[in-house]
């Protein structure tokens, strides 16, 4: 059985107009293929539920927010199998739990780690379209469970994965993968191939158009990745491995993020341990240190550390970071007005100069860097979010991104 799946992100379900179009698409690929479709919420209806959340407690349940946001698609599904059932198809939706989706880890950040195939292959054998709801599955007590915001793309690697799909194809707003955000910058390019590696360094740095996880299944699992519009009939992008690609540039691509926050402490005792001291507490909390400087203390006894998080974490960082009775400071400072730029490229391992590089195209803009971070496929900065847009059409410049 030739299985394709086609995943459908929430602008390509964002109305019934959008809804009819990607039913073309599911029909098309019917003649040649089982076709699995999972589907996120329509665009905006995610966000409205998770508002609802937040408008009843600042600590709303974990469990219940994941009952409440996973609703989304249950509306999307309906709608697109409705659609194809119009259109003289046999699809019917496909909730986690009918299926079922198992998924391990904690509520809200769940990992899918089995689908149970039955059911499903029982559908397709009798020649049914199911429309499964992405983002979400249970867990072992039966509660509904939510795998992280962008999650129907992880959803879908891991249908791909357990069903043995030939493709696995993404469809979304955008032509693909491009060098940057093509909705912030007009010379961005589409990728024709991109590696697990770089398309993981991007996600994580900021490229929305796959979540990360579901770049570290496909790589786990080597699931080629197919991402193209459901707007256009225009070719895409392909996510595969490292192998497989040829590609000269010395950089790949660039991201940026929006959801940063800088910590300083000034006058922190500078003594062996205390930026363990300093960082156990935050990580008891489950609260992600991203960048991290400290300077060298220049009388020995007292320092300077700075560090970024997630904004979202802000209030929780500081309340542990107050209570910590382990860490003597001066003054805590917050800057929220920061955003972290990156380039990424497998290139930069062999070719020497590429920092420098960076850096200096920054200069030329006027650009500080406050925090720098680095690994062996990417360069990270940070700089003031008034910056972001100046600084990435410098850095596309510099490294020839739009030729
Ligand atoms: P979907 O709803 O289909 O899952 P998303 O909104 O999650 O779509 O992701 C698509 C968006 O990702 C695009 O509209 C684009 O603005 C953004 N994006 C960020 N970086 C990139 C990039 N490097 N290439 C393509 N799109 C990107
Ligand atoms: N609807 C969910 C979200 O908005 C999952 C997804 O779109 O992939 O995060
Ligand atoms: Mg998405």
């Amino acid at each position: 059985m030739k299985i394709v799946v086609l995943k459908f992100g929430g602008t390509s379900v964002g109305s019934i107009k959008r809804i009819k179009k990607i039913s073309d698409i599911i029909k098309q690929y019917k003649k040649k293929y089982k076709v699995i479709v999972l589907s996120s919420a329509m665009s905006g209806v995610t966000n409205e539920l998770v508002k609802k959340s937040k408008q009843i407690s600042k600590n709303f349940s974990d469990a219940e927010y994941d009952a409440l946001v996973s609703a989304g698609e249950q509306m999307s599904c309906s709608l697109i199998a409705g659609q194809l059932i119009e259109r003289g198809q046999k699809a019917r939706s496909w909730l986690a739990w009918q299926i079922p989706i198992i998924t391990d880890g904690k509520h809200k950040f769940a990992r899918i780690n089995q689908i149970k195939k039955k059911n499903i292959l029982n559908y397709l054998k009798i020649g049914g379209i199911p429309i499964v709801a992405g983002f979400q599955g249970i867990n072992y007590q039966n509660r509904i469970t939510t795998i992280g915001r962008g999650g129907t793309d992880a959803s879908a690697i891991m249908f791909a994965k357990f069903f043995n799909a030939e493709k696995c194809i993404i469809y979304t707003d955008v032509e693909g993968v491009y060098t940057t955000d093509p909705n912030k910058l007009k010379s961005a390019k589409k990728i024709k191939e991109i590696s697990y590696e770089e398309m993981l360094e991007m996600a994580s740095l900021g490229a929305k158009v796959m979540q990360p996880h579901s770049i570290q299944d496909a790589r786990l699992n080597r699931i080629d990745i197919e991402v193209k519009s459901s707007f256009k009939n225009k070719s895409g992008t392909l996510i595969t491995k490292r192998k497989n690609i040829i590609n000269n540039k010395i950089i790949t691509g660039i991201s940026s993020t929006q959801n940063d926050a800088k910590i300083t402490l000034l006058g922190v005792k500078d003594k062996p341990g205390i930026a363990a001291s300093i960082f156990k507490p935050l990580s008891e909390n489950s609260i992600n240190v991203d960048m991290v400087v400290q300077n060298i203390s220049a009388n020995g006894k007292e320092t300077d550390l700075t560090f970024t998080i997630k904004s979202d974490d802000l209030n929780k960082a500081k309340k542990t970071i107050i209570e910590n009775k382990k860490i003597n400071f001066k003054s805590l400072l917050i800057d929220k007005n920061v955003s972290k730029i990156s380039i990424i490229g497998v290139g930069m391992v062999t070719t020497p100069g590429v920092t420098y590089k960076m850096f200096q195209a920054l200069a030329e803009k006027k650009i500080n860097i406050q925090v720098i971070s680095t690994s062996e496929i990417k360069i990270s900065v940070l700089i003031n979010k008034k910056n972001i847009r100046k600084a990435i059409k410098a850095l596309h410049k510099e490294f020839k991104l739009d030729k």
